[in-house]
């Protein structure tokens, strides 16, 4: 399933692979930071970095994006965070500043190298997940994505070690007993799938669309399943994932 996401670039503090020339306002990038470094010299331009955000629910450990609407006057200023705790629904993060809830996003994927997790596998940080390498070449030609589609699987985590599931038994010796979480798709470069949002479609896949609503439809007034409310926030659901 795909999921809607914000994507937001920003000024970066070191250099990175991607950059803004000062002239032409033009966004190139490179595959090596050696490249990026060079063009960036004679260009003359920022460097910047690339975050997709989105609605998922943060916890602790979760890096996140403040998008500071309290400063109307300015213009609207991003802070990045890495959550600790949440207290009453609000964010709270590193230096001590509790964040709106609704203006507060979860970072789902980064060019950032300097925001790091514990990974699961390794118990070491390592680096958040990336967009790849073709959606960073597309997004700098187009001179900006604002929004995507991502997507998602259902991944089953161990409640006592919180590992990604991998067999019937865990390492930990907890026997077959898993919480499941739609969390991001990632491919074994640590690269989330990324989809454009689409504005147009043509008749076949509008018949597609048909029938998968229709699949849909009948699977929601199966008796178990039959209920008002649940049909209409569903309806919402189905729609933000496959349009
Ligand atoms: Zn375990």
């Amino acid at each position: 399933m795909f999921k809607k996401c914000k994507v937001v670039m920003l000024p970066a503090r070191k250099a990175t692979t991607i950059a803004k020339s000062m002239t032409s306002g033009k966004l190139f990038y490179h595959k090596t930071l050696e490249l990026a470094k060079r063009h960036n010299e004679w260009e003359g331009g920022t460097f910047m970095n690339l975050y997709v955000l989105s609605d998922d629910k943060i916890e602790a450990n979760d890096w996140c994006m403040c998008d500071d609407r309290n400063h109307i006057s300015e213009n609207p200023k991003y802070r990045l965070g890495k959550c600790i705790k949440i207290v009453n629904g609000w964010i709270y993060t590193m230096d001590g500043m509790g964040e709106n809830p609704d203006w507060t996003k979860k970072i789902i994927a980064t060019t950032d190298l300097n925001l790091t997790v514990l990974s699961d596998k390794s118990n070491f940080e390592v680096p958040l997940p990336m967009p790849s390498d073709l959606f960073i070449k597309k997004y700098c030609e187009l001179k900006g994505i604002d929004q995507v589609l991502v997507e998602y699987e259902n991944k089953g985590k161990c409640v006592k070690c919180k590992r990604e599931k991998e067999g019937h038994v865990c390492e930990c010796g907890e026997d077959s007993n898993y919480e499941y979480q739609i969390l991001p798709k990632l491919a074994s470069d640590n690269t989330i799938t990324i989809r454009k949002v689409k504005d147009s479609y043509t008749k076949e896949e509008v018949i597609k669309l048909l029938e998968t609503y229709s699949d849909f439809v009948d699977d929601l007034y199966r008796p178990h399943t039959s209920n008002n409310i649940l049909a209409w926030e569903s309806k919402d659901e189905w729609i933000e994932k496959n349009l």
